[in-house]
């Protein structure tokens, strides 16, 4: 099957470049060619998608998502009613959304089992590609310890997403080569507290270096990279020590941190909008106070953290972690990467080419020869003007290995 996408423009997000009257020609769901219309050759038998009126771009990828999250707020009632088989379902929901936003790759920060992905790419429901990294790994009393204070639970190992409550240096062997067992993609570990987590503090750093250490090595020797969850100075210094590849969040980077970054080539995902979520969904009544506590002290520090980042030129790949906002409203994280000063063509490449070599996903976040044919449009210059990526309704086209997932008439 061949398909030719004509449009009035194409974005290249690596060169900034953008070609008017535009094509893009997928044969069984990879590109084969892209460009202006008049130096492309169209296969005669090709089926016509008409985009006439958007410009073309890859699909976005988001690096840090959580499908089976359910992004309305933080019930602990709700959670212990929430049966595990419903929690799973929750992702197929999200992966439309997501899809539905624009986003045709994602990288899942943990919650979701390999199933979700294997699931997708059979076609039993439609969502993004996916990477998942199933269980995010923390200390006791961290910030995956869904052990109360009362001695419920909440976190029961299952057997496709092993406990995430890990302490010691053999252990975090065991653990990391369980959750490659399970599927993961990516390992995630949290190398410092967190906002939604009752028991510790976000500049609180967590895991030792040596069971930092740990995991990355069990990782690597498998061919996988270690993502951290890493707020604090200390644990972000840690994590960047150990030799994990992406930091998350990152609210309290300083100079030091930043040099070990860039030295080391390492990506940070800022997930700017996950704390005004928060405290969006506390102004709804939707979250317990001390996460609403915690949210408020740390949203500046946030800002002026990323802001230093994004000055010093350190590698910044999209990432929401939606699962704590709603699904879907994953664009809305552009403009704020803007407002602390990102270029918009910068913007686009973090959730396009620099996300792609972030969590080292193959054939996205471009349309060369060979890659997926997974391309979104908008009704303009999406450079000119971010906004058309932060809404879902903004984005009127989604194509996915060249079939149409989302085509909305023009507005
Ligand atoms: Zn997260």
């Amino acid at each position: 099957m061949i398909r030719a996408i004509n449009a009035d423009a194409l974005l290249d997000p690596g060169s900034g470049e953008l070609a008017r009257e535009a094509v893009v020609v997928i044969e069984d769901g990879h590109v084969t060619k892209a460009g202006p219309r008049r130096s492309v050759q169209v296969p005669r038998d090709a089926e016509a998608i008409d985009a006439s009126g958007l410009t073309l771009l890859p699909g976005l990828i988001d690096c840090h998502v959580h499908f089976t999250s359910l992004g309305e707020g933080l019930d602990f009632a709700r959670e212990l009613t929430t049966p595990p088989t419903f929690e799973l379902m929750r992702a197929i929901r999200a992966a439309r959304l997501t899809l539905d936003a624009g986003f045709t790759s994602v990288r899942d920060a943990a919650g979701s089992p390999a199933g979700v992905r294997m699931a997708i790419d059979a076609g039993y429901f439609p969502g993004p590609r996916m990477f998942v990294s199933v269980s995010a790994l923390s200390q006791t009393g961290g910030h995956t310890d869904a052990h109360f204070m009362c001695g419920a639970d909440l976190d029961i190992p299952l057997p496709d997403r092993p406990h995430s409550v890990v302490d010691g240096v053999e252990a975090m062997r065991l653990r990391v080569r369980e959750v490659i067992r399970a599927g993961a993609d990516w390992i995630k570990l949290c190398t410092s507290g967190g906002v939604l987590s009752p028991g510790d503090q976000p500049h609180h750093s967590a895991l030792t270096l040596d069971e930092i250490k740990a995991a990355v090595d069990e990782a690597a020797v498998q061919g996988r990279k270690v993502m951290a969850h890493a707020q604090a100075n200390a644990g972000i210094k840690n994590a960047l020590k150990a030799g994990v590849a992406t930091i998350e969040h990152g609210i309290w980077l300083d100079g030091d941190a930043i040099e070990m970054m860039l030295d080391g080539g390492n990506a940070l995902i800022p997930t700017l909008i996950a704390p005004h979520w928060v405290i969006r969904h506390a102004e709804a009544g939707k979250m317990p106070k001390y996460a609403i506590e915690k949210a408020r002290a740390v949203i500046e520090d946030h800002r002026s953290s990323i802001r230093l980042a994004i000055e010093s030129g350190v590698k910044i790949a999209f990432g929401t972690d939606t699962g704590v906002g709603p699904h879907g409203s994953n664009g809305e994280e552009f403009l704020l990467m803007r407002e602390l000063g990102m270029a918009p063509i910068d913007c686009i490449r973090a959730a396009t080419t620099v996300a792609a070599e972030t969590i080292g996903m193959k054939g996205v976040g471009k349309l060369e020869p060979g890659a997926w044919g997974d391309v979104i449009g908008v009704a303009g210059d999406p450079v000119a003007d971010l906004t058309l990526l932060s809404k879902p309704d903004n984005v009127r086209l989604v194509v996915k290995g060249g079939d149409v997932v989302k085509a909305l008439s023009a507005a």
